[in-house]
């Protein structure tokens, strides 16, 4: 589920920022983007950029962006959105006119909400690299019966909130909240009698250099999953945080893996929070930091409410901001994050 940077939308609302005079806040789903006043009306088409896009140098219309914070992105220059904060608004993503359009073979008149522009505009997600020794030579693909461990943002889903909000208040849905860690993705799966370690995106080749695959060997879990599930495949999905990984915000010294899911592959389907943590005290490793194990989000769980409720401080660190919070529905497959925007603020996202 690639991430669509670059869409066509339609402005939902324009919010006056106090105390400013020349700029004022576009609302966007949930995104809220500072924008110079008068430039859009509720209603309004116009393109919105997500955060992490990165803009090629070339199109007229974010070229004074590459101009004032020019940045160098596999061998071209552009510039990346980031998180702002503005007159105490914060601001994130960019919002253009359709006139961003121009010199691309897209047909104006027949553009609706949703569209995807990313491709038609060049625009790339910004990565920064992965260390060599979190990656490696690939044995395979990524395993197919077993799902990625995207989260989709909640900003990107306020028509599910109102669905949840109305479920929530009935005390049909709730949902279990964890920490959100910022490390990199792992996958340990047991297919057919072996161990698999897995990155984001591939199967690895054992190899003594191979970060993930010495932490499994550490954690012994091969042997551990085969005398404790004799005969069940399971993938064991967690996140790999500390020295050397996304800058080691935790300030550890060495590298630890917290588990959060864990997928069931002959049911296809994700064990229950309960059997998930179960799992992880019987195999001896942890378990990503469980800040409500049965929440509500009812009517006053807003986007905003909900966003501010992602700031906090990480489990992990005395007075290090979280990177943001993951929701996970307990009577329905359904789940979604909340990054922090104070800690995107802090870490420049
Ligand atoms: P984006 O998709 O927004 O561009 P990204 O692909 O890097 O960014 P993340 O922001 O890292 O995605 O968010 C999803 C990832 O969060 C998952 O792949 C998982 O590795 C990680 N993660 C960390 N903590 C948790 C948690 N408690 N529950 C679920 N996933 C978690
Ligand atoms: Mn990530």
């Amino acid at each position: 589920m690639a991430r669509k940077l670059a869409r066509i939308v339609r402005v939902d609302a324009i919010r006056p920022i106090e105390g400013a005079d020349a700029i004022e806040a576009a609302v966007v789903g949930g995104w809220v983007v500072v924008v110079k006043k008068g430039d859009f009306t509720p209603g309004a088409l116009a393109v919105y950029f997500e955060i992490d896009s990165f803009l090629p140098e070339g199109n007229a219309s974010w070229q004074f962006l590459v101009d004032k914070q020019p940045r160098v992105f596999e061998g071209r220059r552009g510039h990346v959105l980031r998180t702002l904060k503005l007159r105490g608004q914060v601001s994130q993503g960019l919002l253009l006119g359709l006139g961003a359009l121009d010199g691309t073979d897209l047909d104006r008149a027949s553009l609706a909400p949703g569209d995807e522009v990313t491709l038609a505009l060049g625009v790339q997600k910004f990565e920064p690299p992965v260390p060599a020794e979190l990656g490696g030579v690939a044995r395979g693909a990524f395993p197919s019966g077993v799902p990625r461990t995207d989260q989709e943002r909640i900003q990107n889903l306020a028509e599910a909130l109102a669905e949840w909000q109305a479920l929530g208040d009935s005390g049909a849905l709730h949902w279990e909240v964890t920490e959100k860690l910022e490390g990199t993705s792992i996958t340990f799966a047991l297919l057919e009698g072996a161990l698999h370690v897995c990155s984001r995106n591939l199967d690895l080749v054992e190899r003594p250099e191979s970060t993930p695959w010495r932490l499994a060997r550490a954690l012994d879990l091969e042997a551990k999953l085969l005398a404790l599930e004799p005969g069940r495949s399971l993938a064991i999905q967690g996140e790999l945080v500390g020295h050397g990984i996304q800058g080691n915000p935790y300030a550890l010294q060495a590298q630890r893996f917290f588990v959060f899911d864990v997928w069931d592959l002959d049911r296809a389907s994700y064990l229950g929070p309960d059997a998930r943590r179960d799992l992880c005290a019987r195999l001896g490793i942890e378990h990503v930091p469980v800040l409500d194990p049965r929440a509500t989000l009812g009517r006053e769980s807003t986007m905003e409410a909900l966003l501010a409720r992602a700031d906090g401080e990480s489990a992990l660190r005395k007075g290090q901001p979280r990177e943001g919070v993951v929701w996970k529905a307990l009577e329905r497959v359904a789940s979604w994050k909340a990054v922090s925007n104070r800690y995107l603020l802090k870490h420049g996202g």
